[in-house]
């Protein structure tokens, strides 16, 4: 059986003194999308940080393509194949959609990693196309998530971690939003969606995690786990 894309094995995180994941282990396979949730503080973020090389961790604790690349520099991490869309954006003010774009269309584009353009990335995003010379900070928050998404693509990612993509978006704009990862999925990238909304992370995902205080309290294939499983996982009821 050939490894998984993504699979992480005892993954331990600190800040300083402070100890955020306590042996994590999960995996996502080629093309999968699986669902991250947990209350706030339950250690999601961490978790996508550790795997993309933006906390230190052990080399064997993250494994892509089941060789070990934990605590490899992020850099090192997108050439491998893996892209973040952060939690707040981080969208360069000042410069125009497509100029955001491009900051990451350097990177030729790979079959492997859905081959994406600029093109194919307005072709997901429509409003992007009709918006490109617009200076991101003029869009709506929607708009800029989408912009995130798109540069993050253009990385032409294996794997995209996607961190709380909905956060604060009217919930038209979260549908506009989750409408594309099927598209994201079939062109060939695996996602991880860290979401807070639990109903939409299981309608949007093949399987899911649910974290508890930095552990995994529940995995399972997403259509057959039940709302009282995962609440029980959610809140460590016993
Ligand atoms: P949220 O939805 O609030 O982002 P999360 O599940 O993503 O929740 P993390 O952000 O991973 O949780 O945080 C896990 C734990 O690590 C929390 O207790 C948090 O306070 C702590 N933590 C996160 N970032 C730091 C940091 N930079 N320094 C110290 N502690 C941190």
């Amino acid at each position: 059986m050939s490894a998984p894309l993504l699979s992480t094995h005892g993954l331990v995180a600190r800040y300083g003194d402070f100890q955020a994941l306590y042996g994590v282990d999960i995996e996502v396979a080629a093309g999968e999308i699986v669902a991250l949730i947990g209350a706030n503080g339950a250690g999601k973020s961490t978790l996508l940080k550790s795997v993309m090389g933006l906390l230190p961790v052990a080399p064997d604790m993250v494994r892509l393509d089941g060789r070990p690349v934990g605590g490899s520099q992020p850099y090192r991490m997108v050439s491998a194949g893996v892209a973040i869309v952060p939690e707040g954006r981080r969208l360069f003010a000042g410069m125009s959609v497509e100029d955001n774009l491009r900051v990451a269309v350097d990177h030729a584009a790979r079959a492997e990693g859905g081959g994406w353009t600029l093109d194919k990335v307005f072709g997901l995003f429509p409003m992007l196309r009709e918006k490109r010379s617009t200076p991101v900070q003029s869009l709506s928050g929607g708009q800029q998530q989408m912009v995130a998404i798109g540069r993050a693509l253009l990385n032409q990612p294996r794997l995209l971690l996607c961190d709380e993509i909905s956060l604060g978006l009217a919930p038209k704009v979260v549908r506009e939003i989750y409408q594309s990862i099927p598209s994201i999925s079939q062109a060939g990238t695996a996602i991880i969606l860290v979401e807070q909304d639990v109903g939409l992370a299981q309608s949007a995902s093949d399987r899911l995690y649910c974290m508890l205080e930095g552990r995994v309290t529940l995995t399972g294939r997403s259509s057959e786990t039940s709302r009282d499983a995962i609440g029980a996982a959610y809140f460590g009821a016993s």
